[in-house]
């Protein structure tokens, strides 16, 4: 890890966690302190979001939501609104992830709005961007990622700000990108958001496990992990936190 920034490993359950198992998974995380060098955070979804605040007290871990929608209130039946997730203790919100990109259809534009919503209310987005296999490909990455970072144009500069790096190929797949990959990708991401006149943090996603985080977390310009699957239990994305220092 090359960066002086503090890493974050940080889980997204997905559409994954009944109560009791919200439960289970807290029992077994314990009061488990997480290294001084990472901030560890979780994002269980909606439903879960009020008795993970609950359990989560005090313990140092940042609570997030998976989506947000972009008016403040009204009669917008089904949609959750940014002081709800404030509310609920949020401090984090993902926006862009590429399953809402491609089974939902959520364009660019949206995404924008959701995250000057985010912003109005204090929530930190944490952007996430990436190529599909037939991108990376045909050689496109780089044009796809920065068409995706351009929803950062004319946004305030010092508004709170998380990237991840998520090449779709590797997201569930069991499949992660190569440490070189992954370098090149990063260099790449954060010349693109200095040009836009950010300093944020930028994240690696796709099939992250305690078995490659150390590798993944060590390439320069990655700091912290974006963790689906492996974060559903609470030992795995343990051993992912201890893996990354
Ligand atoms: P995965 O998901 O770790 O299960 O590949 C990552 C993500 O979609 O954020």
């Amino acid at each position: 890890m090359s960066s002086d920034k503090r890493l974050l490993i940080a889980g997204n359950w997905k559409m994954n966690g009944l109560l009791q198992e919200a439960n289970d998974f807290m029992d077994a995380f314990g009061s488990n302190p997480a290294p001084e060098q990472v901030e560890v955070a979780l994002m269980p979804p909606f439903t879960l979001l009020h008795p993970m605040s609950d359990r989560l007290a005090g313990m140092g871990v940042t609570l997030g939501a998976q989506n947000v929608y972009y008016e403040d209130k009204g009669a917008f039946t089904g949609s959750i609104c940014p002081m709800m997730l404030r509310d609920a203790g949020c401090h984090y919100v993902i926006l862009g992830h590429s399953e809402r990109r491609s089974i939902i259809g959520e364009s660019n534009a949206q995404i924008r709005s959701k995250m000057n919503t985010a912003w109005l209310h204090g929530l930190e987005p944490i952007l996430c961007i990436g190529e599909t296999l037939e991108q990376r490909e045909t050689g496109v990455t780089n044009v796809v990622l920065a068409e995706q970072l351009a929803v950062l144009k004319g946004a305030p500069k010092n508004a709170p700000l998380t990237v991840a790096y998520e090449p779709v190929w590797a997201i569930g797949t069991g499949r992660t990108a190569s440490a070189e990959q992954v370098t090149e990708t990063h260099a790449f991401v954060h010349e693109e958001l200095t040009r836009l006149g950010h300093d944020c943090r930028v994240l690696y996603g796709g099939s992250v496990n305690p078995g490659n985080a150390e590798e993944l977390m060590g390439c320069p310009g990655v700091e912290g992990a974006l963790v689906g699957g492996a974060s559903l239990k609470a030992d795995s994305f343990m051993d992912i936190v201890k893996a990354a220092v």
